[in-house]
């Protein structure tokens, strides 16, 4: 349900970093027609015991930016570099540089940019099935996009790169499931994989709702407890939901972007129909930026002044998770 045409130029090859594999589909598999029937579907109902998030890291104390040299080099084949911006003059502060460089330092972070740009131009392969334990599903989906044709996958990619940028420069090894690097996918058992390949210690998958056009807001999808085939996240359920309650205060506090009103319940959703979620075995969370088919939501997403907030809302619940945790 994707309609992409005008998209910004893709980085150079020299910027544009190695990947790995990783995560799943979100409710935003395919504008509103995919909301409607996944919502429908979805045996997730919504669990929101609100509770007050852990400390939190660095709420609001944005560090200074710094050139875009600064990033440390990959200390890994898997590790990435700090991104450029995709689009002219959208230029993300590259990293930032938090009072102490290494705050992250030995600690390795999974990012699931959603979806990829090249899905729809490979439906046979996205359509394969695939095993999520207590079903089967499709390989990957296109996601959706603005009514300006801005797609979920970029947009995901986008924020994705430059929340890499910032856990880079504060000393943490970042690795992606796909970074524009390859045509399609990777399918969602894989995203789930590329977490526990990468001895992740957390993993955060990126994705643009596309919801009903009335509705608007973020939230934060966490795993429902999934013990079925070969899908065990039971040891993910508990750990994963601190980095849910951290992700939605940290984004919000960033963003200033409201809890959706039209799913969810207060900013939370658990769901046991996203193999991203099920088969991983790292504490993950989904979280849905906005609603790319409401017009509030879309103009927000398309401004690259908004998507480094949104960065900074997801490095910042990122860090605190993993401090909180050390
Ligand atoms: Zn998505």
């Amino acid at each position: 349900m994707t309609g992409p045409t005008n998209r910004p130029p893709r980085r150079s090859a020299l910027l544009r970093a190695t990947t790995v594999v990783g995560a799943a589909v979100p409710l935003c598999l395919a504008g509103w027609l995919g909301w409607q029937a996944v919502s429908h579907d979805s045996p997730a109902g919504a669990t929101a015991a609100a509770g007050t998030a852990a400390a939190s890291a660095t709420p609001g104390a944005a560090p200074p930016s710094t050139p875009a040299t600064t990033a440390p080099a990959p200390s890994t084949p898997a590790a990435t570099t700090p991104a450029a911006p995709a689009t002219p003059g959208d230029t993300p502060p590259a990293a930032t540089t938090p009072a102490a460089g290494t705050t992250l330092t030995g600690r390795t972070i999974l990012l699931d940019p959603g979806h990829n740009p090249g899905n729809t131009a490979h439906t046979a392969e996205i359509n394969r099935q695939v095993d999520i334990g207590n079903a089967r599903k499709e390989c990957d989906t296109t996601g959706t996009d603005t009514n300006s044709g801005y797609t979920e996958a970029d947009y995901s990619l986008d924020v994705s790169r430059r929340a890499r940028a910032i856990l880079t420069a504060r000393g943490a090894t970042v690795v992606f499931t796909q970074d524009g690097d390859r045509p399609w996918g990777p399918c969602i058992d894989e995203r789930a994989k590329a977490a526990a390949d990468a001895h992740a210690d957390v993993a955060l998958s990126v994705h643009g709702d596309g919801g009903p056009a009335g509705g608007s807001g973020f939230h934060v999808i966490l795993p429902a407890k999934v013990v079925a085939g070969k899908a065990d996240n039971s040891a993910i359920v508990e750990p994963s939901r601190r980095l849910g309650l951290l992700l939605r205060e940290q984004f919000r506090a960033a963003t200033g972007e409201p809890y959706a009103d039209y799913t969810a319940s207060d900013g939370l959703d658990t769901r046991s129909d996203l193999g991203g979620l099920n088969l991983s075995t790292v504490p993950k969370v989904f979280i849905e930026c906005g609603n790319m088919r409401n017009s509030a939501d879309a103009k927000r997403m398309t401004d690259p002044q908004w998507r480094q907030k949104a960065a900074q809302g997801i490095a910042d619940a990122l860090t605190a998770f993993l401090t909180a945790r050390s």
